[in-house]
């Protein structure tokens, strides 16, 4: 059986997982964190990416999992609130459709759940090194020795390890979009009843948005901010947290309350809003997945979409080609590459809001399961 091995754990790796093993591959996953990863805001599964959590037989679960919103108000810098729906929420668009809304770390758990039994998790480890060899991938591991595979792919996302390995440094490949996010849970303090709470300040550039999950009794927290490309450690989470008072400090409404929760919140998620773009998504025998090879950003409201139909097409082209893999990297590219694009253009073509209804109609039903 050829074996791969899969580099993270979150939503592109688990479901790669899932496709490559119903496929007839062996694989492995090795997730940098102890553990499948919590935190985040809510994400959305869209258009085609929801007939893949169907066929995964996730449907039922997925949909039982929404936020269930009953809509948003957005306020101004000092609190006062300039319009509010019930209609539509900012993070997810119309409240009558069919997409789905859930919190990621649910969607990443359910994951993993299909998987558990039939797939090598590895937590804790990652991979140092990468060399080709005739016949498979000769692969270091940080913890776990080496081990060699016919196929490694970067599952990773949008700071892979293994695109860096394989492809080169993130500078080469990496947009920033000219804003920062930092994600965080804490106590449903502001009251809040299914309903979202943005607000933007004028003068700082600085917003965000608020809102209450698991039956109102916490809520989620994304403070952003413009700001050029700011140079960090992605693995410093206070320096992030620094960072983000800094940016939020003057600005008013519950602003100062959400900083002191921040402060000691058990996750914390911060990014700059960037997209990933490469001319090719394989070398040799390593390919790329999710937002490792194509990050669309949070401003899409598409990569988690992105990721599910990426890894569903990427496994079918695997099962599909036999030997051939370069036939089979080659076939994920031609399917994959025009919805990506249509994709990826959703985060941009709107600088001062989200993109037209419209837009993320065409772009989240751009491909086809059945090539
Ligand atoms: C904790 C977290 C919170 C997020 N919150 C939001 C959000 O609120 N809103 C939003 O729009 N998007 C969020 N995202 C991004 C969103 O999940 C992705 O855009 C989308 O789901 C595509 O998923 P992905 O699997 O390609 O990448 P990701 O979801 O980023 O998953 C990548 C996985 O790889 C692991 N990993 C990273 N480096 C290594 C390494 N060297 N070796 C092994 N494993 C590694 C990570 O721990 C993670 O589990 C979040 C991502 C994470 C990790």
């Amino acid at each position: 059986m050829r074996n791969v091995l899969i580099s993270g754990g979150g939503v592109a790796g688990t479901a790669l997982a899932h496709w490559l093993r119903r496929n007839g591959f062996s694989v492995t996953v090795v997730e940098r964190a102890p553990g499948p990863r919590k935190g985040g805001q809510a994400v959305d599964i869209r258009g085609v990416a929801l007939d893949v959590v169907d066929r995964m037989g996730l449907g039922d679960r997925v949909r039982a999992a929404r936020t269930r919103m009953r809509g948003m108000s957005m306020l101004d810098g000092a609190g006062t609130e300039l319009f509010r729906s019930e209609e539509h929420v900012l993070s997810s668009g119309r409240l009558d459709g069919e997409d789905v809304e859930l919190l990621r770390e649910d969607l990443v758990a359910m994951l993993h759940d299909v998987t558990a039994d039939r797939v090598e998790h590895v937590h804790g480890d990652w991979i140092t090194a990468l060399r080709e060899e005739e016949h498979g991938v000769r692969v270091e591991l940080a913890h776990g020795g080496h081990r060699t595979f016919d196929f490694v792919i970067g599952a990773d996302g949008a700071h892979s390890a293994v695109r860096r390995l394989a492809f080169g440094p993130e500078e080469r490949f990496g947009t920033h979009l000219g804003q920062y996010l930092a994600i965080f849970p804490t106590a449903n303090f502001l009251g809040l009843d299914h309903w979202q709470v943005w607000f933007q300040d004028a003068a700082s550039g600085a917003g965000g948005a608020v809102y209450p999950v698991r039956d109102n009794t916490e809520l989620r927290v994304t403070l952003g901010f413009t700001a050029e490309p700011i140079s960090y450690d992605h693995r410093d989470v206070e320096q992030q947290k620094r960072i983000t008072a800094e940016r939020l400090a003057g600005v008013g409404w519950e602003v100062p309350a959400l900083l002191a929760a921040m402060a000691d919140a058990p996750d914390f998620y911060f990014d700059s809003m960037a997209q990933i773009h490469l001319d090719r998504w394989s070398a040799g025998r390593v390919a790329l997945v999710g937002d490792a090879g194509y990050c669309a950003s949070p401003l899409s409201g598409q990569g988690t979409s992105l990721a599910l139909v990426g890894a569903y097409v990427l496994a079918d082209e695997l099962g599909r080609a036999g030997e051939d893999h370069a036939a089979a990297f080659d076939a994920y590219e031609r399917r994959m590459r025009p919805f990506v694009a249509l994709n990826q253009a959703l985060a941009t073509e709107n600088p001062a809001g989200p993109p037209a209804e419209e837009s993320v109609d065409r772009a989240k039903h751009a491909l086809s399961l059945d090539a």
